[in-house]
């Protein structure tokens, strides 16, 4: 049975997939993976019929899901369940594709800030990830790149692992939550599967206007998870704390409206904020607005 399991061989530079057997691209708002056509179109270990034969130690031959397709198909539904926005599909969408150089005036490669570290580090978390795994924080300024990481990490974890994440956009949760309140949703049918999913990614923490109910709301659904050993990971813009108040001349443009900004743990209340200290590693990532790098060789 397992020689036809020897994937390997068959078709193996396929020019559309890498070997992956899945493609990813832009649906609507979300990004979305397909079977491979060019190389998977009929699985060539059970030929397009789902099942296979197999026998158990005592000789009786019975029949059971393809471990191939079958576990392809799974992994693929919980990509398209996990709603990563739909730019980051491709360009780097993988952590290993993610770039964490640029050229220098002389066109040679030279790394941008600390992202090749940043990059090591959340490669290494994924690949071990195993669920309830303590999760992390990414933070740094508008542009560094933390969103495209937390979606390669989603997109790791869903494809090849094939474990079950979601991610949300910040305020797109908040309107979401409202929305579904006004529309007299229980609570539970809500919040539920927000608590239940072994990985939810929570991108550009702490934005937009939030009143006492919203955070009272994202205070139960990360506090529920943490008590229930499920990870969270987020990424956010403002500063953790307080930034020293002499901010003076000689600091950057970027510096100064930074350390005037409010901070996320103003921005979140202090109840949530320390919250995420028991259950994430902070890591910064310190890194040129990649908008302004590419405008200004
Ligand atoms: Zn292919
Ligand atoms: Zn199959």
């Amino acid at each position: 049975m397992n020689e036809m399991l020897n994937l390997d061989d068959y078709k193996a530079n396929c020019p559309r997939c890498d070997r992956k057997r899945y493609v990813t691209r832009a649906a609507v708002d979300v990004a979305r993976a397909d079977i491979c056509t060019e190389c998977f179109d009929v699985c060539p270990a059970c030929n397009g019929e789902e099942y296979t034969f197999d026998r158990n130690p005592q000789g009786y031959s019975f029949v059971r899901n393809c471990p191939v397709c079958t576990v392809l198909r799974d992994r693929i539904a919980t990509f398209n369940d996990a709603r990563i926005p739909a730019r980051y599909h491709a360009h780097g969408a993988t952590l290993e594709e993610f770039q964490t150089d640029e050229p220098d005036p002389k066109g040679k490669a030279r790394p941008v800030g600390n992202l090749p570290r940043v990059r090591l580090r959340l490669y290494k978390w994924t690949m071990g990830f195993v669920p309830g795994e303590r999760g992390f924080l990414l933070h740094g300024e508008v542009g560094t790149g933390k969103t495209h990481l937390l979606a390669a990490v989603v997109r790791h974890l869903t494809l090849e692992k094939g474990i079950v994440a979601r991610f949300v956009e910040f305020t797109h949760l908040l309107s979401e939550i409202r929305e579904q309140f006004d529309q007299g949703r229980g609570e539970s049918a809500i919040l539920g599967p927000l608590m239940d999913v072994p990985v939810l990614a929570i991108d550009e923490l702490g934005k937009g206007r939030n009143n006492e109910w919203q955070l009272s709301v994202i205070d139960e659904i990360i506090s529920k998870r943490y008590n229930r050993g499920l990870t969270t990971l987020f990424t956010t813009n403002y500063p953790l704390d307080a930034l020293p108040s002499h901010v003076g001349d000689t600091h950057s443009p970027e510096f100064r409206r930074n350390a005037l900004s409010e901070t996320l743990r103003e921005r979140i209340g202090e109840r949530i904020f320390s919250r995420l200290f028991e259950m994430s590693d902070f890591v910064a990532i310190e890194a040129p607005d990649y908008r302004k790098r590419k405008t200004d060789p």
